[in-house]
């Protein structure tokens, strides 16, 4: 039996062959029912797109209302667009924490913890 790997921001929902769901253990994924071990397929992540992604940061009205998911790269919660808050020029703010640091999955940039914390690193750390 082989497994094609997961795309790490494919994991919610994901259902093993066998019909368990697969739960993260360490930086390892099984699954609850048969205990396999499945291979996820890290993000690549470089600079350039944690510089480009901070564009879809502000004005992104449109983008945001057809994500399926934000999130705040800020605070790093993740959420559904119709509980954010809009100010002024179509740029929205977090609902959690108030920051104008909110991008959504239609932007192209995958909204996962580990993005998330990398564009978190680079803008609000350096
Ligand atoms: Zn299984
Ligand atoms: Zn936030």
């Amino acid at each position: 039996m082989s497994f094609d790997e997961i795309p790490e921001d494919q994991t919610e929902g994901y259902q093993c062959e066998c019909g368990g769901s697969i739960t993260k253990c360490g930086d390892k994924w099984f699954c609850d029912s048969c205990s396999f071990e499945h291979p996820i397929m890290k993000m690549k992540i470089d600079k350039e797109d944690i510089i480009k992604a901070h564009d879809h940061s502000s004005n992104h009205y449109d983008e945001i209302m057809t994500s399926e998911i934000c999130g705040c790269f800020y605070c790093q919660k993740t959420y559904k667009p119709d509980i954010i808050e809009w100010i002024d020029d179509g740029t929205c703010v977090c609902p959690r924490c108030g920051i104008d640091s909110v991008i959504g999955s239609g932007s192209g940039f995958p909204i996962t913890q580990d993005f998330l914390g990398k564009m978190c690193d680079h803008w609000f750390k350096d």
